[in-house]
């Protein structure tokens, strides 16, 4: 008699101004399964107890027929959507507002067709986001009452207090659901604990996170607040998980981690020469955005030759002061001169892209068009990444004269910057960004 308990694992669809597939995956939740499959949490290991639905998956059979809706040449790409009323608070913002995600008829044709999973664990990522995960809670206590929810992810360590009223079962605020890095000690059977791919019938994108944590303190990043120093997965654990993701058929893999390049020499480098010497076929991708201070001429040699297509640099802003304000983890020159060594070491320069942030607090000392010029000036692309306020960050604080930090919603980055700057203003920098992107 199989006594394991079964376990349905959930990612929630998106309420937001916009969202776009930028290889977002829940590497949280699979990883959370990992440990569990691996009996590392008490359970004994059954290949068959997990199932997924993921309202993100764009590999859905209900995408079959919707070539809109395919994937660019590196796997990104749009999510259906509909356009939903605002929420009051939102009222004043002038944008659509949309539920993203596989339509719920279809969650509920599901839950109704299969047998009620034990747990029911859900991916909980942005604060702003709950709406996704009340609705994912309300369904499964509609049609599987005798199911334990378990809701675990950035939102319930960021916001513990809001989580704990969304309805689940048990709320993980301590990260639990995240933690991929294993103790190197901590070996059953060898480095089997590896977040669950295989879930999925079918998959073509996928994500690693070799690293954890960041050795600088950002005024606005949650990273310092959660993670205890820098810590790195042994070099065979990771190699091991890269084979098992690429054994599924996957084609592009994108870095989760906050600080892939800290101590390259022993974590980065080692693994990307594995995967040349390897001959390992695949396309690497850095959302997560790569600090150009780490970036010298044999790392950057690797990164090309392994197979990385893409370069997202975290810049933030030119402003000596904002740079030594917030942390200090970058300046201009080091982002010159990653540029010219990634471009010396063959990256074509629009596969670089510099994330520049938009919406921050501290904008009257952060040069936002001088910071975009800059940028261009070096011939890559600019991304702005617009700011959203996180209770218990320094800049989170600075906040709360704008808005209330107590309601998720708000925390929106979409709808900050347009709280504090006003429409014209944003439109004016992303029109202008737009331009200079064009003119790379
Ligand atoms: S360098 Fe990046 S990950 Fe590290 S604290 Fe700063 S923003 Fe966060």
């Amino acid at each position: 008699m199989n006594n394991t308990p079964s376990i349905l694992l959930v990612n929630p669809p998106i309420y937001d101004f916009s969202a776009y597939d930028f290889w977002l995956k829940p590497l949280g939740m699979l990883t959370a399964a990992g440990r569990i499959a691996d009996g590392a949490d008490s359970f004994d290991c059954d290949q068959d107890r997990f199932e997924i639905f993921d309202f993100l998956d764009r590999g859905h059979q209900f995408y079959s027929d919707k070539p809109q809706f395919k994937s660019d040449e590196w796997g990104r790409g749009e999510f259906f959507s509909i356009k939903i009323p605002k929420p009051q608070v939102f009222k004043n913002i002038p944008r659509y507002y949309r539920r993203f995600g596989l339509p719920g008829e279809i969650f509920t044709d599901f839950l109704q067709t299969h047998k009620p999973a034990d747990f029911a664990f859900v991916q909980a990522v942005m604060t702003y986001w709950y709406l996704g995960y009340e609705e994912v809670i309300k369904g499964l206590k509609k049609y599987w009452p005798g199911t334990k929810i378990v809701l675990g992810g950035p939102y319930c360590m960021i916001c513990p207090e809001h989580a704990e009223k969304l309805g689940a079962d048990f709320v993980f605020c301590d990260g639990a659901m995240d933690k991929g890095i294993t103790n190197p000690q901590h070996k059953v059977g060898g480095f089997r604990i590896q977040p669950r791919w295989d879930v999925y019938e079918r998959i073509e994108t996928a994500a690693m996170k070799i690293t954890r944590g960041c050795p600088f303190k950002c005024t606005y990043c949650t990273v310092p607040l959660f993670c205890d120093g820098f810590t790195a997965k042994p070099i065979e654990q990771a190699i091991e998980e890269l084979k098992f993701i690429v054994s599924l058929g996957v084609k592009n893999i994108a870095f989760y981690d906050d600080s892939l390049l800290y101590k390259s020499d022993e974590v980065l480098k080692p693994f990307l020469r594995y995967v040349i010497e390897d001959k390992i076929k695949i396309n690497f991708h850095t959302p997560n955005a790569l600090n150009a201070r780490f970036i010298d001429s044999e790392v950057a040699e690797l990164m090309v030759k392994a197979g990385f297509k893409s370069f997202y640099l975290g810049f933030e802003s030119r402003a000596g002061q904002f740079q030594r304000q917030t942390g200090a983890k970058v300046f201009d020159d080091e982002l010159a001169g990653a540029v010219k060594t990634l471009a010396g070491a063959g990256a074509n320069l629009n596969s670089i892209t510099a994330y520049l942030m938009f919406g921050h607090p501290r904008f009257e000392i952060q040069e936002v068009e001088d910071s975009l010029k800059f940028v261009n000036s070096l011939g890559i692309r600019i991304m702005l990444s617009e700011f959203s306020p996180i209770p218990g960050t320094a800049d989170g604080k600075l906040c709360e004269k704008y808005i209330d930090m107590n309601e998720p919603l708000l925390h929106n980055k979409t709808a900050f910057p347009i709280i504090l700057f006003g429409t014209e203003k944003v439109n004016r920098i992303k029109e202008m960004c737009h331009r200079l992107n064009h003119s790379v």
